[in-house]
């Protein structure tokens, strides 16, 4: 009996889904940011139809026939945030880095909570099991929900190197610059969106991928029409891999401020940035600001297992005295000032937080985080949320030009939040989310408001 009412239930979800994908609704009389750069406009329709926005003008002043109506009076209106560098299934509970961890179940789960959080678009860079791929095909034909998933498959590191993650199926780890043309070939071969490779000496304590190993995975990369993204933190490292036309920087450049000559070298290169300036904070933010943790918005984020850890009573006073601290405390400062330098010089800066690839950078909170650091490094809320929205969805468009997201304008997803405060009056406001929708449909479960 049990099983006919799951089904008898599941079966009306699917016509209720079917119908909101159907009908029609207008977004009535909103505040719109619509993820051009472009001020805000007011008293603004969206029509949404079959997943997409259709039109987009003046609010009507008298109710058209057969189209849902949601009331946004007082509301404001943006685009989905896109995270272009996250992870899925290294953690488990958002609390334990394990093996383990890749399941289906595990990836939807955090697929889901990106969607309620308003990320409706991720890239996950890196890490991934190969069945990354099926999931992301299941997603494709509409059996799989949660933010819509572009993937780096498994990615390249080093023998005894970088990422840290001990798991042999979910990164290859070539010996040699043939093995590594091998390995995109490979994911070239499983269709992944691009190539991710790391470039990283921990301060000297591990091997470093060599420049001709990483020169060979950009150049096999470009064979294959795919762009190749590398994990970095030193400048030096940066300078070779620009020059050598990697197409995107995928973390902050963290030794040292850049200057000018690299600056112009990004821009002769067109090089992507993506500063993900809360992966540093991460490691000691719930220490040094613990109210962070107070909100509902945090704790539904964070879940009940990295709570735990965050509330132990040692936690705050190890992690204070960890050396690693100082360290991500610095590293974070020069992230902040070269993320200024490189977006005043006009290079393009995409969104992504590293969420979900070690506990504390957490599916969701992480990106509102995000945007909070962006202000905090000198931007507008509106330079920010531009970054997380129409100007990611042209890196994601250029990965996958089927996709148009990060805008609302004509033939674009109809990915959005309805927020119950201005974003532009303060940045936390993408916090007060008072709907998300994702493809024209509305997703349950809105996170706390506070
Ligand atoms: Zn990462």
């Amino acid at each position: 009996m049990r099983f006919i009412v799951r089904v008898l239930s599941l079966v009306c979800v699917a016509a209720v889904v079917a119908q909101a994908q159907q009908q029609s609704t207008i977004l009535h009389n909103a505040t719109l940011v619509d993820g051009t750069g472009g001020p805000a406009r007011q008293h603004i329709d969206i029509l949404i139809e079959k997943g997409y926005v259709k039109r987009i003008g003046p609010a009507f002043t008298k109710p058209p026939q057969k189209v849902a109506v949601i009331d946004c009076t007082g509301k404001t209106i943006i685009p989905g945030l896109i995270s272009a560098h996250s992870h899925l299934g290294i953690l488990l509970d958002n609390a334990d880095s394990s093996p383990n961890a890749y399941t289906a179940e595990n990836v939807t789960a955090a697929l889901n909570q990106f969607e309620r959080y308003g990320v409706t678009t991720i890239v996950s860079l890196g890490l991934n099991r190969d069945l990354v791929y099926d999931l992301r095909d299941q997603q494709r034909t509409g059996k799989l929900g949660g933010a819509t998933l572009l993937t780096a498959g498994r990615g390249i590191g080093v023998p005894n190197g970088a990422p840290g993650l001990n798991a042999p199926d979910q990164v290859y780890r070539p010996a040699t610059p043939d093995e590594a043309r091998k390995n995109v070939d490979e994911m070239a071969s499983r269709r992944a969106d691009l190539i991710k490779f790391w470039v990283e000496s921990g301060h000297g304590k591990i091997p470093p991928m060599p420049a001709a190993t990483y020169a060979a995975i950009i150049e096999e990369a470009h064979k294959h029409h795919l762009r190749a993204a590398a994990h970095v933190y030193a400048v030096n490292d940066a300078r070779s891999l620009v020059n050598l036309n990697v197409d995107i920087l995928a973390h902050s450049i963290r030794d040292e401020p850049v200057g000018p000559a690299f600056i112009q070298s990004m821009l002769q290169h067109n090089t992507w940035y993506i500063p993900t300036l809360a992966l540093d904070e991460a490691f000691y933010l719930y220490a040094t600001d613990p109210q962070i943790m107070q909100s509902a918005f945090f704790q539904q984020a964070a879940g009940l297992q990295l709570l735990a850890k965050l509330h132990a009573p040692d936690y705050a006073a190890k992690t204070l005295a960890a050396p690693q601290t100082e360290q991500a405390k610095k590293d974070h400062t020069i992230a902040m000032k070269n993320l200024k330098a490189i977006y005043a010089a006009g290079i393009s800066v995409a969104f992504g937080t590293d969420s979900g690839a070690v506990p504390g950078r957490i599916p969701g909170f992480s990106e509102h985080r995000e945007l909070e650091d962006l202000v905090a490094a000198g931007l507008t809320p509106l330079q920010a949320i531009t970054i997380a929205t129409g100007q990611t969805g042209r890196l994601i468009h250029s990965l996958n030009p089927k996709l148009n997201v990060g805008l609302l304008q004509p033939d674009y997803s109809a990915d959005l939040i309805i927020l119950n405060a201005d974003p532009l009056m303060d940045i936390r406001n993408t916090r007060r989310i008072g709907a998300v929708y994702h493809h024209g449909v509305l997703v349950p479960n809105t996170p706390p408001q506070n």
